[in-house]
């Protein structure tokens, strides 16, 4: 029995490498997590604790699917992010045993309107249209810990046109995933599906239509998406 007044949207998943699909529930992601990173931004990346931004669930971009340039932006950037996949959900989860709540990572890139968020930022506004807007994170497959263990060090590059744009080490994250799982579950209720978007080491940048855009984590994969 159907009770809807609308037709319900549809399930947002991500391909598992194998084989599957991983349903999406949440996209959490956080800011400035790599030091070098969080100097170009002009922050102090000593002192802060890690903070949290969302982007919906159909703002993914799947199996290397073509990427819309979005509207309303001149300044589309690229930040290339180990994501973690939540497999078994927990509130006040402790960084000793956070790893178990982890289902699998992936590649992904945490699209910015960066003019926009310029913008909020100066005006004390929410980042919502800067982050979490349509087509705005591209994601690879992902891959179970059973088949890739839990990468807290390896390379993670990004580039464009096959030219490198980021490139740094998982190990130079300020807050490993451990502990940033152990800080978001603070916040909110993990639950299966969740994501998390880890933060993006330095070398971000502008992207335009026809940009061939790779990203890669060693252990975990990689991604691939033309902007369009
Ligand atoms: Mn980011």
């Amino acid at each position: 029995m159907n009770d809807y007044v609308i037709s319900p949207p549809p399930e947002v998943s991500i391909p598992v490498s194998g084989g599957k699909l991983f349903p999406v529930r949440r996209i959490f992601c956080v800011g400035r997590n790599y030091a070098a990173h969080a100097r170009e931004m002009c922050a102090n990346p000593d002192r802060e604790p890690p903070f949290f931004f969302t982007k919906p669930a159909d703002a993914l971009v799947t199996a290397g699917a073509d990427t819309p340039y979005p509207s309303a932006t001149g300044n589309l950037h690229h930040e290339i992010e180990l994501v973690v996949a939540i497999g078994q959900g927990g509130a006040d989860i402790s960084a000793g045993s956070a790893l178990a709540h982890v289902f699998g990572y992936a590649v992904g890139i945490d699209l910015t309107r960066r003019d926009l968020q310029d913008e909020a930022k100066a005006q004390r506004r929410p980042w919502d249209m800067s982050k979490g807007f349509d087509a705005s994170a591209p994601i690879g497959d992902i891959i179970p810990v059973s088949a890739a263990g839990h990468p807290a060090s390896g390379r993670i590059a990004l580039a464009v046109n096959h030219r490198l744009r980021q490139e740094g080490d998982l190990a130079d994250q300020i807050w490993p995933v451990p502990e940033m799982i152990e800080a978001l579950s603070c916040l909110v209720v993990l639950v299966p599906g969740d994501l998390i978007f880890t933060g993006t080491p330095d070398g971000v940048g502008a992207l335009v239509r026809g940009d061939f855009v790779e990203g890669e984590i060693d252990g975990v994969g990689v991604l691939q998406t033309r902007i369009v």
